[in-house]
């Protein structure tokens, strides 16, 4: 493997629904419609639509919804020996979307909050030149994996999503540290001020408008193309996905970036999160 990615693997359950229930009430919404997702799952399933020589880290139950799970990555040349199978359910993620286009999301986490240490310790790491990490599993768990990728020879990557606190000598070790401009805002006053929480680099992701790459040598804007938006789920996630199958090929941080601004547009030119990622030949140049 050259990259591991550590994170969460959820079933999305979405259901239409004309309006959300109140308190005590039943609203009848259209079919249940079940996706692969799951920040973890998505990265991978990115890199591994690229091509990337990839496997996910986690844990899933042993249900319907694991094998799901399980299918999906294997599809997307995802490996999946260090997906381990959970005695807590897989991971579920209840979405109901009204007519407006919003969601409200009930996160289970199920099997997602039993990934590990331990499972970090069992882990092989020949040949592995790149970790991303998100923040769906346990904070200790992450932070263990980083120190191990860091101490191994591994460029930790982490995807601060959800934020959360994490501390400093973490932080230190990451090269990038990729957040998005609703998260940069809460954590600094500019992008360069994300440095000084100790990142050797920090990427912000911002939406239509590209990616922002933050080096002690300065800030570069790297912009997206212009698309027309259908469906922007996971788009974050194929672009850490992205950007660490370009790392681990080799390219720099902002050819890297570039690259992965242009993967996740296409992401969002079509619905779904995982089944919008492109292959290498659907890439702009
Ligand atoms: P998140 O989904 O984590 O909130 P962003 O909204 O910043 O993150 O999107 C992540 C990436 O997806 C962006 O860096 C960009 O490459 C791409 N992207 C998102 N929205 C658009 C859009 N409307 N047009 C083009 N690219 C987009």
């Amino acid at each position: 493997m050259t990259v591991l990615v550590l994170g969460s693997a959820n079933a999305d359950l979405v259901v239409a629904v004309p309006r959300r229930p109140g308190g005590g009430e039943t609203v009848l919404g259209g079919d249940t419609v079940v996706m692969p997702g799951g920040k973890g799952a998505n990265t991978a399933v990115a890199a591994g639509r690229l091509g990337c020589e990839v496997a996910l880290v986690g844990a899933v139950g042993s249900d319907q919804y694991g094998t799901l799970l399980r299918e999906s990555l294997a599809a997307s040349g995802v490996g999946t020996s260090f997906v381990r199978t959970s005695d807590r359910p897989t991971g579920l993620a209840y979405i109901t979307v009204t007519p407006d286009g919003e969601n409200s999301i009930v996160v289970a986490p199920g099997a997602n909050a039993d990934v590990s240490p331990s499972d970090v310790d069992r882990l092989e790491w020949d040949g592995v030149t790149v970790l991303v990490c998100s923040l769906e599993v346990p904070l200790d768990t992450v932070v263990h994996a980083i120190g191990a990728a860091a101490s191994r020879g591994a460029r930790p990557v982490l995807n601060l999503s959800p934020v959360t606190p994490v501390p400093a000598s973490t932080l230190a070790l990451l090269d990038p540290l990729i957040v998005n401009e609703h998260e940069a805002s809460s954590l600094a006053g500019s992008f360069e001020g994300l440095l000084d929480l100790g990142p050797r680099s920090a990427v912000v992701t911002l939406g239509s408008r590209g990616a922002a790459v933050v080096t002690a040598s300065g800030v570069v804007e790297v912009p997206a193309p212009a698309v027309e938006p259908v469906d922007t789920t996971g788009a974050g996630d194929a672009f850490a996905g992205a950007l660490a199958a370009r790392l681990a090929a080799g390219e720099s941080l902002v050819e890297a970036a570039g690259y992965a601004v242009r993967v996740a547009a296409v992401s969002v030119t079509r619905p779904g999160a995982q089944p919008s990622y492109p292959t290498p030949d659907e890439v702009p140049s």
